[in-house]
């Protein structure tokens, strides 16, 4: 069965069959036919040849003995040629001689037939040399295939290779990015946490003193006071001190000196602290000290008492000694229920009352000053209306020219006073209480103004009615909050022009201490008021410690001496000689003096004797109302 249907595929081979002898060829041309074969005959080597060329056969059968060209000779040339040499080429001779057939396959023959030839055998060699050829072919093509895959085996291990060296190259580039990009990650998380740090810093710090701030002193103390529970001997203290000499020290100096000194004030206040303690800055010139203390007696007090005074040592800078004596108000954390934020409240309300009291000294909060913190802010409101209502009243003192007989002194002027009745039954509340309230509360600029605008007019009407050489002068109490804006000169002029009083007439009065901290700005502004014809006063001389070369340098015109002095003048000589000596300072420096608060004719005659040109108190009248004040002037006309 595999014969046949090799032989049926065989059988569609092309065989030339090369032999002169025309029976020879007929024969086999007509049995390979038979038998299916595509037969092809040529009578000599020189037309097989040719033909071979031309269509190239599966196999030939081939004659050794031919005429022109014998069968070997057409074997070596079909040999020789590359194109063809691979068709097998079976020998066919009537001689069975054994050169020949050596011959022949040395020749490259692949079998030798000898005549008479029996078909059978003919056949059987065909199919086996064509099957040979057959499987020569298909191994050459398998080998090729082989050859090809293996070809693109190593094409394809080449390309791998490159495509892994490709990787490779590739996973190096991305690792050296990845850590390229992870190293600016780094740097960038560095750089952000640096940043946040900074702005955690800037959020909770001081920028210039590089102190706490009231966020994180209010976190300090939420977690300090917590911890009471657990330790019941811990004592927790916090102090808010006040230095307002600060402000005054750096109006002078200057911002950047200013800003140095607060740097020095800062370092000295964290170098006096106690181990332990926390220091914050509320304000440019407000500080607050957080103190933890295991309590035994009643060390915490002589604590701040040392702290206290350890504070008021001087610091110095550049030249200068300056000592911030703070005002100190503290409260004692007494529950770990009690809020920080109510303890900040309460270390203030103590140092408003320790400011009241006197600047410089300490003061323990007491539950009582809330009840006056909300009468003050009861106060407040009542104040503010009162202003917007018109409630607010002024009242003239007389100032008298002293003579040596006092029962003839004469009124040379009058200071307004401002007064408030909230209702016509109700007291007046004193000055000491509301005008303090007004700077705080900033309502001094519109009640100075008031004050000032009505006095004036008042004053106009007054000197209309005197011969022009006997025209009274008007003292007005500024305070340093009304001065220190921009538009106070044009105001104070414009309400001069709007009343009609000649500068001439005025004289403005600052307390000495306030005068003291007075900014260059302000110092410069009451120049021009006085380049204008209006008088500066120092009021409540004595008290403020002026240095003598400082008030050499202010823009004043008059000295009004403390009524503690002319109070206490007849008890003590260190009152009197301070009196004498502020006589002869005004002299000397050609200022007029006035005596506040003379309430007895031997002090205005003592007065009088010691050469003081001014007076003004009870002893000649108290503050009166427009109506009894216009009545006094006519009745010592
Ligand atoms: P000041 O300017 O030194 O006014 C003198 C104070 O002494 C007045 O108190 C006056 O009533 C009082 N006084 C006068 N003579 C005597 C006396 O013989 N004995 C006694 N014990 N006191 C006498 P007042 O009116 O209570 O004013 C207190 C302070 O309030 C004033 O002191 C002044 O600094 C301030 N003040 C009053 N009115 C105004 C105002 O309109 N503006 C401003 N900024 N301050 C004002
Ligand atoms: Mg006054
Ligand atoms: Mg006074």
């Amino acid at each position: 069965m595999q014969f046949m249907s090799q032989a049926q595929s065989l059988a569609k081979a092309k065989i030339l069959i090369v032999d002169d002898l025309p029976d020879n060829l007929r024969l086999l041309s007509t049995t390979l036919t038979q038998e299916g074969f595509d037969v092809r005959s040529a009578i000599n080597g020189s037309l097989a040849i040719m033909g071979i060329e031309s269509d190239s056969p599966d196999l030939i059968l081939l004659d050794i003995g031919m005429p022109d060209m014998d069968g070997f000779e057409v074997c070596d040339r079909l040999k020789s040629d590359a194109k063809i040499s691979d068709i097998p080429i079976i020998f066919i001779s009537a001689l069975d001689d054994v050169q020949d057939k050596v011959k022949a396959f040395e020749l490259g023959g692949v079998d030798y037939i000898t005549k008479p030839f029996i078909i059978a055998e003919v056949l059987a060699r065909i199919y086996l040399q064509l099957e040979l050829k057959d499987l020569k072919h298909q191994l050459k093509t398998q080998n090729q295939q082989l050859k090809d895959t293996l070809q693109q085996q190593k094409q394809v291990e080449s390309q791998i290779r490159q495509l892994n060296q490709e990787l490779e190259r590739r996973v190096l580039e991305r690792t050296q990015q990845l850590q390229t990009a992870n190293e600016k990650l780094k740097q960038e998380m560095q750089e952000r946490q640096q940043a946040q740090a900074k702005l955690l810093h800037m959020a909770t710090y001081d920028p210039l003193t590089g102190l706490a701030n009231r966020p994180l002193l209010l976190q300090h103390l939420e977690e300090t006071v917590q911890k009471l529970e657990s330790l019941p001997n811990l004592r927790c203290l916090l102090l808010r001190l006040d230095c307002d000499r600060i402000k005054t020290i750096s109006n002078t100096l200057g911002h950047d000196q200013g800003d140095r000194m607060l740097i020095e004030i800062a370092n000295h206040i964290t170098a006096t602290v106690p181990q332990g303690s926390f220091v914050a800055q509320l304000g440019g010139d407000e500080f607050a000290i957080v103190l933890t203390h295991q309590e035994h007696g009643n060390s915490i007090d002589m604590l701040v008492e040392l702290l206290h005074y350890r504070l008021s040592a001087p610091i110095h800078l550049d030249n200068l000694e300056i000592s911030i004596n703070p005002t100190i108000g503290m409260v004692v954390a007494k529950s770990s229920a009690v809020k920080a934020e109510y303890l900040l409240r309460d270390a203030e309300l103590a140092m408003v009352q320790a400011k009241q009291n006197q600047r410089g000294s300490r003061q323990l909060f007491q539950p009582a000053m809330h009840q006056q913190a909300l009468q003050n802010l009861e106060l407040e409101g009542q104040l503010r209306q009162a202003i917007e209502q018109n409630q607010l009243k002024v009242y003239y003192q007389p100032i008298v020219l002293l003579r040596p007989d006092t029962a003839n002194a004469s009124i040379v002027g009058y200071e307004a006073l401002a007064r408030w009745q909230p209702d016509a039954t109700s007291r007046f509340i004193p000055p000491g209480i509301f005008i303090p309230l007004a700077e705080e509360t900033g309502l001094i600029t519109q009640l100075g103004d008031w004050v000032f605008k009505t006095a004036c007019q008042q004053l106009r009407q007054w000197n209309q009615q005197r011969p022009p050489d006997q025209v009274l002068c008007l003292s007005v109490n500024f305070s340093i909050h009304q001065l220190n804006c921009e538009q106070c000169f044009h105001k104070i002029c414009n309400i001069l022009q709007f009343t009609q009083v000649p500068p001439e007439w005025i004289k403005l009065e600052i307390t000495e201490s306030v005068l003291m901290k007075t900014p260059q700005l302000v110092l410069t502004m009451l120049e021009q008021l006085r380049g204008q014809g209006i008088q500066i006063s120092i009021d409540d001389f004595g008290t403020g410690y002026s240095s003598l070369n400082y008030l050499k340098q202010l823009p004043i015109d008059t000295l009004k001496v403390d009524r503690t002095f002319i109070q206490d003048m007849e008890i003590s000589s260190d009152s009197l000689q301070i009196l004498k000596a502020i006589l002869n300072l005004a002299q000397a420096l050609k200022l007029d003096v006035i005596a506040e608060g003379i309430e007895t004719a031997t002090q205005a005659q003592t007065l009088a004797d010691l050469g003081c040109l001014y007076g003004q108190g009870y002893w000649f009248s108290k503050p009166l109302d427009s109506q009894a004040a216009g009545a006094l002037l006519e009745s010592k006309i």
